[in-house]
């Protein structure tokens, strides 16, 4: 409901309107309420609709409560200046009437804006019922009952036909001009005259009503109610209003005179003609009335669907998400215009496109896949795909997708989807997983080498063993030790001495080729070799080899018997069964690698000869190390 209290600033004098307004305001009060007095009041005794209390009422109900007084005093004067003008020796009765129509105007007003300062608003529906009720019905009522006992008591009339009369004519009267008065005072009048074609339909009411109340034979006055609408609907409530004060004031003129459709037809009452009329103009009020009420209601709706529609609009032409509208088929039917930044493309030009030319090949499967989970009744899922730019290469998104359901039947009409460009947290979640491997390649690797640290060694022998032990598959181990490296160490440095260990891990990586295979660095100067499926002469040939292969490299080492840089081996191999650990075959290769050692290094030993011979034997043992 609107509250916009006393916005008619040049009626209600506002603090912008001019010095002088007020003064003008009132003397133009009392010349409208005076003429409009005189012209109904001069045709006849009899008034069929009283307009000037209308005029007032409207003045009043655009006014702050203080200037009522003012107004009130001005149409007063007007009244009674008209009443005198008409016939001046009557002036008793004219001073009763006055009073009577300023009493009506007054106690309407009042009711009215009693509780609110809201102004008159005629195509609200609950302002209309309160109108109705406050100034069409309860105001000519008070002055009515007043007059009617007047009436039976000095002048002996029949009181109830005083109540009807006064009530009729002042009620018509104010519910035809007090929304025609407002309307025409809050209407800008001259944007409406510049439609000049709307101007047709005013026209053409002024034509037939004159042609209606003019004869009697064709019934023209139906044209009237159509032309009202016309009217209402192009033009507003306020040339409407005043089109049915101007139906009123012909009708009323030719009526009186015993001319016209309503005087016409044979009544059984003496004022039935006048009766007829008030109908008339009345039901053709109350068809504005109510149209404009549904119009109102109409354009509200229509506002709101537009503010609607242009703040959904801001929204997805403001977004920086891509809001993609598609069909069950995946097809896109409308793409917001945030799709140009991100690829280039115009929103039309990317509906256009076939999805196999705006997806990355690798995620059309995934594209199609969740396209089926829809048609298959999900309701929402996430997809992060690549689309492809115009100017070639593509970007990473992220599209939040729902279900689209027709809301009356809930059949699935399509798909939503919120796109968002992630190519940034793509990029940082490639950095993080490079970052992770290169974390995990370090953790599992030895840096001077290269080959398996000794943590990797351990995962693998106890992964191995178990397979071994399901298997019930033999697994062997070399463990070898350059000899007399402490010495070479003494005579090259340690760089050399580092340099020297990456020859040795090479030369065992050169032989042990086998995918299930694994070379570790064991620790300082010694190396480990896991051959899973192998036997020990399986194991015993590839210690040899490598142990071959770093000989014929050459590598200088002067404290060295035999000149060159070599290594000596131990070689295990074991079943394992239950209850048995993995360090027993760590233990045995190391036995085998300390026979080897002692018995003038440079060599490879077995540990099965080894666990044969010294069973038990206990050593400084680096099995200790191990799991
Ligand atoms: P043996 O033939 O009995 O094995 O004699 P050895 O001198 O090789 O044995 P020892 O255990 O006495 O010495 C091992 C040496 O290996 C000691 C250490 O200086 C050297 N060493 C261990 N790790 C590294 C390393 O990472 N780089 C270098 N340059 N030397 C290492
Ligand atoms: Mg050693
Ligand atoms: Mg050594």
């Amino acid at each position: 409901m609107r509250e916009e209290p006393f916005q008619v600033a040049w009626l209600t004098g506002s603090p912008g309107s001019w010095r002088h307004g007020f003064p003008i305001r009132l003397a133009g009060c009392f010349l409208f309420v005076a003429l409009a007095a005189l012209l109904v009041g001069s045709e006849s005794q009899t008034y069929l609709i009283w307009v000037s209390n209308g005029l007032l009422l409207s003045y009043l109900l655009l006014a702050p409560r203080w200037r009522w007084p003012g107004y009130t005093a001005a149409a007063l004067a007007g009244q009674v200046a008209a009443a005198l003008l008409v016939d001046a020796a009557k002036w008793r009765e004219s001073l009763l009437f006055t009073s009577l129509n300023i009493l009506e105007v007054l106690v309407g007003a009042y009711l009215l804006r009693r509780r609110s300062t809201q102004l008159p608003h005629f195509t609200d529906r609950i302002y209309l019922v309160r109108f109705f009720a406050c100034a069409v019905l309860a105001g000519p009522m008070a002055a009515g009952l007043i007059f009617a006992l007047v009436s039976s008591v000095w002048w002996h009339h029949s009181a109830w036909l005083a109540l009807r009369t006064w009530m009729t004519a002042d009620g018509l009267g104010i519910a035809v001009t007090t929304p025609a008065c407002v309307a025409i005072f809050q209407t800008r009048f001259r944007d409406t005259v510049n439609m000049r074609r709307h101007l047709v339909y005013p026209l053409m009411l002024v034509v037939v009503t004159f042609v209606s109340f003019h004869q009697t034979r064709a019934p023209l006055l139906f044209f009237i109610y159509p032309l009202l609408v016309l009217v209402l609907l192009r033009l507003g409530i306020g040339w409407a209003s005043l089109a049915v004060l101007f139906v009123a004031a012909v009708g009323s003129w030719h009526t009186i005179r015993g001319w016209g459709p309503m005087a016409q037809v044979v009544s059984t009452t003496p004022n039935g003609a006048s009766l007829r009329l008030q109908f008339f103009v009345a039901s053709a009020m109350f068809m504005l009335y109510t149209v404009s009420v549904v119009v109102e209601s109409l354009r509200a709706t229509e506002r709101r669907l537009q503010e609607i529609v242009s703040l959904h609009k801001l929204v997805t032409e403001n977004s920086r998400d891509i809001i993609v509208l598609s069909g069950l088929d995946g097809q896109p039917r409308y793409i917001s215009s945030a799709v140009f930044p991100l690829t280039g493309w115009k929103p039309q030009e990317a509906v256009q496109r076939p999805i196999p030319e705006t997806v990355h090949p690798d995620d059309l499967a995934k594209i199609d896949a969740l396209v089926h989970k829809f048609q298959g009744g999900a309701e929402s899922g996430m997809i992060e795909y690549r689309i492809k730019k115009r100017s070639g290469g593509y970007v990473w998104v992220e599209g939040s997708l729902r279900a689209l359901r027709d809301a009356r039947t809930g059949v699935l009409s399509g798909i939503l989807q919120v796109m968002r460009d992630i190519t940034e947290r793509k990029f940082a979640e490639q950095q993080l997983e490079d970052a992770y491997h290169a974390l995990e390649a370090l953790a599992v690797h030895d840096a001077l080498t290269g080959l398996a640290n000794r943590r990797k060694f351990d995962e693998c022998l106890h992964h191995e063993w178990r397979r071994a032990l399901r298997e019930h598959s033999p697994l062997s181990m070399i463990l070898m030790d350059a000899d007399l490296f402490k010495l070479y160490n003494d005579a090259f440095g340690h760089l050399r001495g580092d340099s020297c260990l990456r020859q040795i891990a090479e030369s065992a990586l050169d032989v042990v080729l086998r995918p299930g295979d694994l070379v570790a660095r064991y620790g300082g100067e010694e190396f480990a070799i896991i051959l899973p499926h192998t036997d020990n002469a399986g194991a015993m040939r590839v210690a040899q080899e490598v142990c071959e292969n770093l000989r014929r490299r050459k590598l200088c080492h002067a404290e060295s018997p035999h000149g060159i840089v070599t290594v000596s081996a131990g070689c295990a191999t074991m079943i394992p069964k239950l209850g048995q650990h993995a360090s027993a075959l760590i233990a045995s290769a190391d036995e085998a690698l300390y026979r080897a050692k002692r018995a003038g290094r440079n060599q490879v030993c077995s540990g099965d000869d080894t666990l044969k011979l010294l069973p038990g034997v206990a050593r400084k043992s680096i099995a200790a190390k191990t799991i």
